[in-house]
């Protein structure tokens, strides 16, 4: 071993095998790999595969003190390797299995590469931390979702307890019973119950695993050194200050984009995250547009709709008249992959792009960006605030219900698409929000937003920058 490799801190990174979540902790090893720590970035076999796939391998292989490992995530291989997993069954799997190989490689890397000196770990990836405490390695946790959603899911227990959740009768879904708010759950007084992430709905298969799960991983993070969160202390203040009371100390560190662009040796750009190939031409597109006038359409990585949704989703904007640039990634349409009829693009040619996959952070930086129709993710609420985009909200899954309903109602940057999706609705919004009055007022708001964000993180005494350096001090000391 190098001896001066042996003298530097070795930080293993460990996120839940999804795009949202490799994203913005591969920014976070970046940005310590600049300040001089060794890197190991854990994936599981699958997503290594994957991102070798869209990256090249040598985009991974270029640092020795930068290096990417996998472990098994103990299930069989989806047949469709463009997909992502379901979450429910990498959640279990990942629990059940991913323990011993984790030690294993822990003590690999003792022998092999350096010491490892602390772990950085993803909130689902909560069996790390039992590996922690028997190798005696402080562990930092990284939710990865807003620091609103967490407390969302922290009060779960409590709205069982109360018995408020889960629903009687799958019909409350229409009935109006998840408009009843609530007004326990701290810094979020008066969300409808509809915003609660669903699985406490205990509707689909496996909901009531999921709620377990996600009781068991935040027990868990109670433990932890520290948790750490893509977000800025503007944006969730009171909510950060509130889990500082039931969680170890909170680091806002975000937007990490804007703090990795500010901070992480730019050699390192050339390792990326996106797990499916990006198109280039998106931008090349967009170059030709004017400023403010595209609806940039991204449903993320996880989201899955049905073909009448599609086809809703692409009248609506074909009937709104603006130009969009619209990401259908692989396995976003259930069943069928080509719903959408040559009319549609007859009637959109020269005003709409389709492609695959986006280069999404390039995109919501583009000038030409006016608006953004999402689902929420809290990665993509975060880089379209930070750029000034205000949004239409369409979530579907987990902490995108509380991501949407404080964009709606706290930050005052988005609408929601209420009820089903239906062309008229979407058309009726999307001229609303590039055209109309409340657009005005939802366009001023996120400046003001995107502002607060560059503060957060500029350099040197920004609010992120500061609990970035609280954070490095903590990893390199414990
Ligand atoms: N993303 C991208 N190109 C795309 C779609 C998504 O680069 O075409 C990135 C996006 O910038 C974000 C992440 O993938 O960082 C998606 O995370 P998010 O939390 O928004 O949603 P999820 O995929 O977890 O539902």
């Amino acid at each position: 071993m190098d001896p001066n490799q042996e003298k530097k801190p070795h930080a293993l990174f460990i996120p839940a095998p999804a795009q949202g979540h490799l994203n913005p902790m591969l920014k976070l090893a970046k940005i310590l790999h600049s300040k001089g720590f060794l890197i190991t970035f854990v994936n599981t076999e699958f997503t290594h595969r994957r991102l070798l796939k869209s990256q090249g391998a040598a985009a991974l292989n270029t640092f020795s003190t930068f290096r990417f490992e996998a472990i098994p995530d103990g299930l069989p291989p989806p047949e469709n390797t463009e997909v992502t997993q379901n979450v429910y069954d990498i959640c279990r799997s990942t629990q059940e299995n991913c323990l011993q190989p984790f030690k294993t490689l822990i003590g690999k890397l003792s022998e092999c590469f350096a010491p490892v000196t602390c772990i950085v770990s993803d909130l689902l990836m909560g069996f790390t931390l039992d590996a922690a405490k028997e190798v005696g390695i402080p562990e930092f946790i990284f939710s990865t979702g807003g620091a609103g959603a967490l407390v969302c899911s922290e009060q779960f227990p409590l709205l069982l307890e109360k018995g408020l959740m889960p629903l009687k009768d799958p019909g409350d879904v229409v009935n109006g019973y998840l408009d009843k708010t609530v007004d326990s759950i701290p810094c979020m007084k008066g969300i409808p119950l509809k915003y609660i992430p669903p699985f406490i709905r205990y509707i689909n298969p496996g909901d009531e695993f999921m709620v377990e799960f996600t009781n068991a991983q935040i027990i868990k993070a109670k433990t932890a050194s520290g948790i750490i969160f893509n977000t800025f202390d503007d944006l969730e203040h009171d909510v950060l200050n509130s889990l500082g009371s039931v969680f170890p100390p909170c680091y806002a560190i975000g937007p990490l984009h804007l703090l990795e662009a500010n901070i992480a040796d730019k050699s390192l750009a050339s390792i990326g995250s996106n797990l499916w190939k990006e198109e280039p031409e998106c931008i090349k597109w967009l170059d030709t547009k004017p400023t403010s006038s595209v609806v940039y359409v991204n449903f993320g990585s996880i989201t899955v709709m049905t073909p009448q949704q599609i086809l809703e989703f692409g009248w609506g904007l074909a009937n709104s008249k603006h130009p969009f640039l619209w990401i259908m990634r692989a396995g976003l349409v259930s069943g069928e992959s080509d719903v959408l009829p040559p009319e549609f693009y007859e009637e959109t040619r020269g005003r709409g792009m389709v492609a695959g996959w986006s280069p999404q952070e390039q995109v919501m930086s583009h000038p030409s960006i006016g608006g953004f129709l999402t689902h929420c993710g809290w990665n993509s609420t975060v880089e379209s605030i930070s750029n000034g985009v205000p949004m239409i909200c369409w979530p579907f899954f987990s902490d995108q219900f509380p991501n949407c309903w404080l964009s709606c109602t706290k930050w005052g940057v988005a609408v929601e698409i209420d009820g089903g999706v239906k062309r008229d609705e979407i058309a009726r919004l999307v001229i609303e929000l590039m055209a109309g009055e409340k657009g005005k007022v939802m366009r001023k708001n996120v400046v003001n937003w995107k502002n607060k964000a560059n503060i957060a993180s500029s350099l040197p005494h920004g609010s992120s920058v500061i609990d970035l350096e609280k954070l490095i001090d903590q990893l390199k000391a414990l």
